[in-house]
């Protein structure tokens, strides 16, 4: 009698793909057998995510911001106005916004995400993007902003991608985090001005010549998704990139929004735009 062996031959990938599933089942396991902790304090809660401290400590941008890129503006314009940097250098994406302040709890949030082991944070993240990318209009694809190969090795994971991929699956469309990468490595914007911000990003992200990341970015509207946005600078430096490329419209989503970045000179030159 022969025995014909049907199953599927050993490769590393297959090991690679059974190993995430069985990792994926002991985490379900632990999570069902042990309560679930607060992502920030740790503090035992009755479903995943914060807890009711943390939770109401979290600032969300609910004042007056500018049309353009979403900045919270410092008085109330009384309709529709942009922000100062917006009307001396505007950006190459539509429009910004951010569900959350950068600031307090949701500082603490982002910073917990970028430099710990927190991954589980990104769905939480997500969940706050959601209704607000929403509001910026039906988009292609889902792409974030990249980080260079060497930071990236640093921090294990790019975490605007673990959020732009929670984030996709949302919206239900599609997550492409290839269509973008860092040319060289940019050092850290740090306290950096807007103009030195700007100087610092500028040429650094390009869309890989692949023929077909250019074709499928061929008349595409991106939302572009990052975790934190200062002045803007970097999501500017891609959306350039993006369009150039053949994108047909750029729209960005952050997880928060510092609230005054730059120099701090704020004025009212015109009532139609506030400088912050
Ligand atoms: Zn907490
Ligand atoms: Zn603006």
């Amino acid at each position: 009698m022969t025995l014909i062996d049907d199953r599927a031959p050993v490769t590393p990938r297959r090991l690679a793909v059974a190993r995430g599933l069985l990792a994926r089942l002991a985490r379900a396991v632990l999570d069902a057998a042990l309560p679930p902790l607060c992502g920030l304090c740790r503090a035992p809660v009755d479903q995943p995510g914060l807890c009711a401290t943390c939770w109401s400590g979290l600032g969300f941008v609910t004042g007056p911001v500018c049309d353009c890129c979403g900045v919270p503006l410092p008085v109330d314009p009384g309709g529709p106005a942009i922000c100062g940097g917006c009307a001396a250098h505007p950006p190459a994406f539509s429009t910004a916004r951010a569900p959350l302040i950068y600031d307090g709890a949701s500082k603490r949030l982002v910073l917990a995400l970028k430099h710990g082991d927190a991954g589980h944070l990104a769905p939480l993240l997500a969940g706050l993007m959601a209704p607000v990318a929403s509001g910026l209009g039906p988009v292609d694809m889902v792409v974030p902003v990249p980080l260079h190969w060497r930071r990236r090795l640093r921090r294990r994971d790019n975490q605007a991608a673990l959020i732009a991929r929670d984030l996709a699956a949302r919206l239900g469309c599609r997550h492409q985090p290839g269509m973008l990468r860092r040319r060289r490595a940019t050092p850290i914007q740090g306290n950096k001005g807007r103009a030195a911000r700007a100087r610092n990003v500028s040429g650094a992200m390009a869309v890989p010549a692949s023929a077909d990341i250019r074709a499928r970015l061929s008349g595409a509207r991106v939302l572009l998704v990052d975790d934190v946005m200062t002045t803007g600078a970097t999501a500017d430096a891609c959306a350039r990139a993006l369009l150039r490329a053949g994108a047909a419209s750029v729209v960005v989503v952050a997880a928060a929004r510092v609230p005054a970045p730059g120099d701090g000179i704020r004025h009212m030159a015109d009532p139609t735009a506030l400088a912050v």
